[in-house]
């Protein structure tokens, strides 16, 4: 992943979908597109006329260059959302722009107010699943930070960097391993994307939730002033990616899933590599047995023994990731008992599949392991694999970020996609058998086939909720849709919602934020005109329209 020098290299490794997944066959194998990038209409941004718009977009020219404003239909639709459930123009671009510089972005910024041109940042655009590098609102035009690309500070004694937006999983991997350094970092199922980016959509993985590592921003505001957060708003001050806070309030997460500026650089807590793992993988045989694994894992982890996100898969993950679904069933409905049955027997998987993993010193790794495997005396129907590894010893205790996860995608063949629905409820095992009962009995309804992963955080559980789709099937496509809908209801009277959602549902989600007559998000929409009066960051990002495009909002 080096750093892109000309716009064709910067296009190639940035938002474009098409063409790069080396590791997978998902777009190989897909049909010629019906989006495709000939003819794709430009949609302006609301209240904007062609030749206003264009004016606006010549002066973007005067800051960062001619080559660096991608408004051709080929650019367009290269920014599109790969993964759209239906229509990918009901989220389309109007162009993208490419800052060299933060200076450049910050004049970008103050030029979007004056010619009333809204913008969409985005690190790397690989926001698969949620709307890729794609804008909420149509018309608006990406910022494209994948040129700001530096990792700034990589420290080795205190275990953080300081990065700058366009840095990606690999390229931060890669540095750590070439100046060797005993140093691990929390990588995504997805690992294409900015470690920025990722940070700040409440990305997670197996080391937790990656919005938790966030220490000391700098951000341009919506106005293009720049400012920085915590300690290192003190010129001087070396503890900003050390101390949370500074003095006064903290406003780090304020800037996390919202649309109230554009982060420019930001301090990330890493970890020591470790010098022993033990890894537990864990077989449960039926769907039920998902109550127990939480009403064990919980006190675990609240007392220590185990850290980070504790997850079970269904077994349909392990057919997703290898074959298409035409092998196993051609029915419309969802997979019967019969072939989840075959599948578990051909992997050799349970119904549900785990992997605890005990990451530290030796010594404490093997006293955790004989209180965990105490533990789960009380399930006896579960199969405990151990395996260790030592500093030293061939492979890594890290670890490393692939992009082989994508794969999933081509499960119904044609040019894929998915969806995930992931409400968090309190970690009991009572409450997650319900959640799961609800929520197969929906996928049933609508014939999609079932793929859940519970997500143990210590005193709640997120519940990952995977639907794949080929694009090119309407009818799949739509009852997908619907399902998330009922989904989003279903959770909604338990009293639950979603921590991270789909652009298309941004508004039907933050709906169901109700207390108080929504107080929650119009307190947002008061911040958000304070802030930016002209409405030109990302408007409806989380549900959080301006005053300007507030009738927009669909739920
Ligand atoms: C098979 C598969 C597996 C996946 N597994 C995981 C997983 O395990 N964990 C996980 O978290 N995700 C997962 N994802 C989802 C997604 O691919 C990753 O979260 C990915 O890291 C997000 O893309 P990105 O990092 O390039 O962020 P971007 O797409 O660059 O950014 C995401 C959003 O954040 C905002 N944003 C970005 N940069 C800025 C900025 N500088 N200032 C202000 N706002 C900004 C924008 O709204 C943007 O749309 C998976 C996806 C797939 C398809």
């Amino acid at each position: 992943m080096t750093s892109p020098t000309s716009r064709r290299g910067f296009l190639a490794a940035s938002a474009a979908v098409a063409g790069t997944m080396a590791a997978s066959s998902v777009i190989s194998a897909a049909p010629a597109p019906r989006d495709g990038p000939q003819g794709m209409k430009l949609i302006l941004p609301p209240h904007l006329s062609e030749r206003a718009f264009t004016r606006g977009l010549s002066a973007f020219a005067g800051v960062v260059g001619r080559e660096w404003v991608l408004d051709t239909d080929m650019d367009r639709h290269t920014y599109l959302d790969a993964y759209a459930p239906g229509d990918a123009e009901a989220h389309a671009p109007s162009a993208a722009v490419a800052p060299g510089s933060v200076g450049e972005l910050q004049a970008l910024v103050r030029l979007a107010n004056e010619h009333r041109l809204p913008l969409w940042p985005i690190s790397r655009g690989k926001n698969l699943g949620y709307g890729g590098s794609a804008p909420c609102m149509p018309g608006t035009v990406i910022v494209d930070l994948g040129r700001l690309n530096k990792v700034l500070e990589l420290n080795e004694e205190l275990a953080y960097c300081v990065l700058e937006p366009g840095v990606g999983f690999f390229q931060l991997y890669d540095e750590i391993k070439a100046r060797n350094l005993d140093l691990q970092m929390g990588i995504p199922g997805n690992a294409w994307g900015s470690v920025i980016g990722n940070a700040l959509e409440r990305g997670f993985s197996q080391a937790g939730d990656h919005s938790a590592n966030i220490c000391g921003m700098e951000v341009v505001l919506p106005d293009g002033s720049l400012v920085r957060t915590g300690m290192g708003a003190m010129g001087n001050n070396a503890t900003g990616p050390l101390f949370r806070h500074g003095f006064g309030p903290s406003w780090d997460q304020m800037f996390v899933q919202s649309n109230f500026g554009i982060v420019t650089q930001m301090g990330l807590w890493l970890k020591p590599a470790p010098q022993s793992v033990i890894s537990v993988g864990i077989k449960l045989p039926r769907p039920e047995d998902v109550g127990r694994w939480t009403d064990i894992v919980t006190p675990l982890r609240l007392a220590g023994v185990l850290e980070g996100n504790l997850s079970v898969t269904s077994y349909q993950a392990s057919a997703t990731l290898r074959t298409e679904r035409s092998e196993w069933y051609s029915g419309r409905d969802a997979l019967p008992d019969s072939v989840v049955a075959r599948i578990m027997s051909r992997y050799d998987v349970g119904w549900w599949n785990g992997t605890l993993r005990l990451s530290g010193y030796a010594e404490v790794n093997e006293a955790n392991l004989k209180i965990i495997q105490k533990a789960f005396n009380a399930l006896p129907q579960a199969q405990l694999t151990v395996s260790r590894w030592h500093q030293g010893e061939p492979g890594s205790g890290v670890p490393a970020p692939s992009v082989l996860p994508l794969q999933i995608v081509n499960w119904h063949g044609g040019r894929g996609g998915h969806l995930g629905f992931s409400p968090i409820l309190p970690a009991g095992g009572s409450r997650v058998i319900e959640q799961l009962a609800r929520t197969r009995q929906r996928y049933r309804e609508f014939g999609i086939d079932y793929s859940g992963t519970f997500y143990h955080s210590g005193r709640s559980v997120s519940n990952v909720n995977l639907m794949i789709y080929n694009r090119d099937d309407a009818d799949l496509t739509a009852r997908t849709r619907a399902l998330f809908s009922a989904l989003v209801k279903d959770a909604a009277a338990a009293g639950y919602a979603e921590y991270r959602t789909h652009l298309s549902y941004m508004d039907e989600v933050a709906a169901t934020f109700d207390h108080n007559d929504h107080a929650l998000w119009r307190l947002h929409g008061r911040v958000k005109d304070a802030l930016d009066p002209n409405g030109i960051l990302a408007p409806g990002k989380s549900g959080i329209w301006p005053q300007g495009y507030r009738d927009r909002r669909q739920a």
